[in-house]
């Protein structure tokens, strides 16, 4: 079984994703990682964030994993060429530029093929922006997980607190309105809600609300298939 969550900045969908994969005992691809990786090694290499064919290479010439370590915080790594890149893909610079990065096409088309790769075997928890309409159109399940965006940005602001930036509440909004803009607007596989997919609206629930339902969902959707 193939889940699919897709929805915009800082609706809480790495938190629930990971703990429904953990739940069902299924692996967890978080795509976002897989951008926000190309885009760090772009800015270290010096390359120039408009060159489509020099970043679709870098892409192809680049292996990404995520890894599952119970006693590391947090416990799921992402694996850049074997080198633990976890804590620097979530830094405000590759923030600032992932969505530019992600959208040339031939830097989508890399990645979804290596995503589709990685969900060989199924029982795969996927999420990111396009998982549900372009990436695994098929999937078994999908979520759409939004929330206010006052509410997204409040959530983001605490977690970039505790990382120890020093930054406004209304700074991170408008950065991450910003990133939703791009992410939406872009030509190829913009960010959008699949028809079949479930809207979650996470603004007043806490977060095992939230990963309660989408098992109960799930469970009650895997039911005749298990019979
Ligand atoms: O999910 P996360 O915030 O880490 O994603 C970072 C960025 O990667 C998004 O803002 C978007 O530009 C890009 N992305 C994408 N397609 C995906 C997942 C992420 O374009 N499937």
């Amino acid at each position: 079984m193939i889940i699919a969550i897709d929805g915009p900045a800082g609706a809480g969908k790495s938190t629930v994703a990971q703990k429904l994969a953990k739940r069902l005992s299924y692996r967890y691809l978080d795509t976002g990682a897989m951008y926000r990786a190309l885009t760090l090694r772009a800015l270290r290499e010096h390359v120039s964030l408009d060159d489509a064919e020099r970043l679709a290479e870098l892409a192809r010439g680049m292996t990404v994993r995520m890894e599952y370590r119970p006693r590391a915080r947090p416990p799921f790594r992402v694996l850049m060429d074997g080198q633990d890149v976890t804590s620097e893909i979530r830094s405000r610079e590759v923030s600032a530029h992932v969505s530019q990065v992600s959208s040339h096409p031939g830097v989508r088309r890399e990645m979804v093929r290596k995503q589709r790769e990685m969900a060989a075997g199924g029982d795969l928890v996927a999420e990111g922006r396009d998982v549900g309409t372009v990436v695994f159109p098929r999937a078994d399940l999908k979520f759409y997980i939004t929330a206010a965006v006052g509410e997204r940005a409040r959530r983001r602001h605490r977690e970039m607190r505790k990382e120890g930036y020093r930054v406004s509440l209304k700074t991170v909004q408008q950065e991450m309105v910003k990133r939703d803009h791009m992410d939406t607007t872009r030509e190829v596989n913009p960010l959008r809600r699949a028809p079949d997919a479930v809207v979650i609206d996470t603004t007043r629930l806490s977060i095992s609300q939230v990963v309660n339902e989408l098992l109960r969902i799930a469970r009650d959707r895997m039911e005749p298939r298990t019979l």
